[in-house]
């Protein structure tokens, strides 16, 4: 009997050899990246397990939460942000939140398993008195032994410097889609002025978490091209986010009746192709969660996903409750990161 468990990359495809051998390049092509797509399904979730495994125990994940530090009035029009005062969601403008209220959150986090702490502001881009305060956050929650994580709009060069100096350990900043698709969601700010805040966090020292959305009546080529394109960034993100659309009420993109439920067979392709292009990144299941069946979510722990956010809320929509997230991830046999 032939021995089909080393790697029955299809014949048919021998460029694709040099894409399933799990090493990290940065010069991956559309055409690589669709041809990744295009494996029948069984072997795509396979090398994408194996690949998986060169790289990280399958058994964990990483957990992080999520809290939103100032909440809505943003001033940018992404399609399918609550929290856009281009929007009628219903989502009220608030203040920043206070240094202790948003420490003593972390603590509850750290408390319930969380290892990361991310903190979310609905800002085109930091001014520097509210960049103090969130310095101080960020300090704060260091000091309590937690990860840190940010996501604040666009940085310049010097914002990133003074978020590092106080200790900033990862900055969020996602590509949200293709370069051609963009325009069709947001219209605020360019493709490449996400692009310069990467580069600007990545020159202070902080680590990139940077991924997108599927879902949103992109085609199968901008998810490609997304991917080709957080693949050819100089340095990986060391996080991946993977978000699925949520549609809410009020957002331009829940308003789009041609957006049927997204397929999630292509959302675990989607992930598989993410860990096979990024092999040694944290690929996280990020929005979308709570419309997601649990076999959906095994699948894409199968196909390489290896981090969630933990706990009821995503800034403001919702996410599976911590009780059944630990209920799933103990039927999976799945644990913690340490
Ligand atoms: S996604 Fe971020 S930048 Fe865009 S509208 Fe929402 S809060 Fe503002």
């Amino acid at each position: 009997m032939d021995d089909r468990t080393q790697a029955p990359i299809p014949a048919a495809n021998p460029a694709l050899v040099r894409c399933l051998d799990g090493a990290v390049r940065h010069d991956w092509t559309r055409e690589e990246v669709g041809a990744l797509f295009d494996l029948p399904f069984p072997d795509l979730v396979f090398h994408a397990q194996r690949i998986h495994r060169m790289h990280f125990d399958p058994r964990e994940v990483q957990i992080s939460t999520l809290l939103s530090i100032k909440t809505g009035g943003c001033p940018e029009d992404c399609g399918y942000c609550p929290q856009s005062a281009h929007h009628h969601a219903g989502v009220k403008a608030e203040k920043l939140m206070e240094v202790a209220t948003v420490l003593g959150e972390a603590r509850a986090a750290k408390a319930a398993g969380a290892s990361r702490f991310c903190m979310g502001a609905a800002w085109r881009s930091p001014k520097d008195r509210d960049l103090d305060q969130v310095c101080a956050m960020v300090e704060g929650v260091s000091a309590l032994g937690l990860e840190t994580c940010a996501t604040l709009g666009m940085l310049d060069r010097a914002q990133a410097q003074r978020l590092k100096d106080a200790g900033l350990d990862f900055y969020n900043h996602n590509l949200d889609t293709s370069p051609e698709f963009y325009g069709e969601i947001i219209t605020t700010r360019t493709y490449q002025d996400r692009l310069d805040t990467i580069d600007h966090v990545r020159a202070a020292g902080i680590a990139v978490c940077c991924g997108g959305i599927v879902g949103m009546g992109e085609t199968r080529a901008d998810r490609i091209a997304m991917i080709a394109t957080l693949a050819s960034l100089p340095a990986h993100p060391e996080s991946v986010p993977v978000n699925l659309l949520v549609k809410v009420e009020g957002t331009p993109l829940a308003q789009k009746s041609e957006l049927a439920a997204f397929d999630p067979i292509e959302f675990v392709r989607v992930i598989a192709v993410a860990r096979i292009a990024m092999p040694a990144s944290v690929v996280r299941l990020s929005a979308g969660r709570e419309d997601m069946s649990e076999e959906t979510q095994a699948l894409c722990f199968i196909a390489g996903a290896n981090s969630i956010f933990y706990g009821p809320k995503l800034l403001t929509t919702a996410n599976p409750e911590r009780g059944r997230d630990i209920e799933l991830l103990d039927r999976l046999g799945l644990v913690p990161m340490r």
